[in-house]
């Protein structure tokens, strides 16, 4: 049997695992570097709204505490509120701007350890008055602050750690009691590690979704490489980095030969098939830190970072090469396919290096095609 019933338990949990490496929903590490920027600035938001939303709401209880406390403990729950309200309105103001996803991870903590805090300060200032029924909304807020680590996209890792500063920080008071093991202790905790684990549950699924959506709007969907627009704000990036330390960026524009004629003769499906193999090749033929996207139909537009001129007509001439070499095989028959490109340096700003290298490749298709031409302006090495 290879059905997953035949699994054991800890093959099955490895496979969790996988998928979830797989949708990149374990950690952090194989995120775009523009999906954690995105990432961090969609938490800090949400950060900042609950801080001031608690910041507020925090001091609009004190007529109820008025109402319900003994004399001897409503001033210094007042107190109490008084500083968390002010804590979250600092959190507030701290975090009107956030530049990495490091960032926005701390504030997180700061946001979930502060209320524990709190937490623990009205269970110290009520102590033995909290047996009253009518003071039961005194305990409520662990279960509160627990439930709002939903309303966060994260991964397995962050989840888990937050959860586990957030545990810590609420159990503190049984701690320090040495209350831990406590049957009401272990209650209260089988009770939040509960709703934790559905928080964790939202969290993933609310990154899920952002990444799949990530990868929509930035991804070509018939080839998986990058669309014009986040090719182009890509190679920005990384022409800013190539001045900064003066390396050299090149790019190139292919397009394939007398394409409309493979759609003509073998069918549109197939057409797609080439297109499709002819984006594998880029992908193999070209290193990793190198940029590639579809520029659209049949035309592709690769960036070179840290290549001069003459190493980066080599590559071309090497994808040509494969090009010429490749055989795709659709309903049983065999289709041949070339393309052209032009080549060129990415100086000063990308849309007029664009232009630049789109013009060596009318000159490429002009001499014949299946070639590379140079773009003018850029001097051969
Ligand atoms: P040239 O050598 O001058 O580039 O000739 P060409 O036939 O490749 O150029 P042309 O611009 O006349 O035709 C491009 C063709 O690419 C036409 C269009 O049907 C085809 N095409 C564009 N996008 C796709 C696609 O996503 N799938 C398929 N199968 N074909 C596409
Ligand atoms: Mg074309
Ligand atoms: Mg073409």
């Amino acid at each position: 049997m290879t059905g997953p019933e035949s699994l054991s338990l800890g093959q099955r949990v490895r496979h969790l695992f996988e998928l979830m490496k797989g949708y990149e929903l374990l950690g952090a590490r194989e995120h775009p570097s523009d999906f954690n920027q995105i990432r961090a600035e969609y938490i800090n938001t949400r950060i900042r709204l609950l801080a001031l939303l608690f910041s507020i709401l925090t001091p609009l209880w004190i007529p109820v505490d008025y109402l319900i406390l003994p004399e001897e403990t409503f001033l210094d729950i007042v107190l109490a509120r008084l500083v968390f309200s002010a804590s979250l309105l600092a959190l507030w103001v701290r975090a009107s701007y956030v530049h990495s996803l490091y960032k926005a991870r701390r504030r997180l903590v700061v946001l979930m350890v502060m209320p524990a805090f709190f937490h623990l300060s009205t269970q110290f200032i009520l102590g033995e008055h909290l047996n009253n029924d009518y003071l039961a909304s005194y305990t409520f807020l662990p279960i509160l602050i627990i439930a709002i680590h939903c309303v966060f996209p994260l991964t397995l890792k962050e989840g888990v750690l937050l959860a586990f500063f957030t545990i810590v920080a609420l159990s503190m008071d049984e701690l320090v009691k040495r209350q831990l093991f406590s049957l009401t202790s272990l209650n209260n905790m089988w009770l939040l590690g509960v709703i934790m684990s559905i928080a964790i549950w939202a969290q993933l699924s609310q990154l899920h979704m952002q990444l799949k959506l990530f990868e929509q709007a930035t991804t070509d969907a018939l080839t998986g490489l990058l669309n014009r627009r986040s090719f182009m704000s890509q190679v920005e990036t990384e022409l800013s980095r190539s001045e900064r330390y003066n390396r050299p960026l090149t790019m190139a524009l292919f397009d394939l030969d007398f394409f409309k004629q493979v759609n003509d003769v073998y069918g549109h499906q197939a057409g797609d098939k080439v297109l499709v193999y002819f984006s594998e090749l880029l992908r193999e033929e070209l290193r990793a830190t190198d940029i590639i996207g579809r520029f659209g139909g049949e035309e592709f537009i690769v960036a070179l970072p840290e290549t001069p001129l003459s190493e980066a007509e080599q590559v071309i001439n090497r994808v040509l090469q494969s090009c010429r070499d490749t055989v795709v095989e659709f309903d049983g028959r065999e289709i041949h396919f070339t393309s052209s490109a032009g080549l060129g340096e990415v100086l000063v700003d990308v849309q007029s290096s664009m232009k630049l290298v789109d013009g060596a490749l009318y000159e490429a298709k002009d001499r014949g095609r299946d070639q590379v031409a140079l773009a003018s302006g850029t001097a051969r090495a």
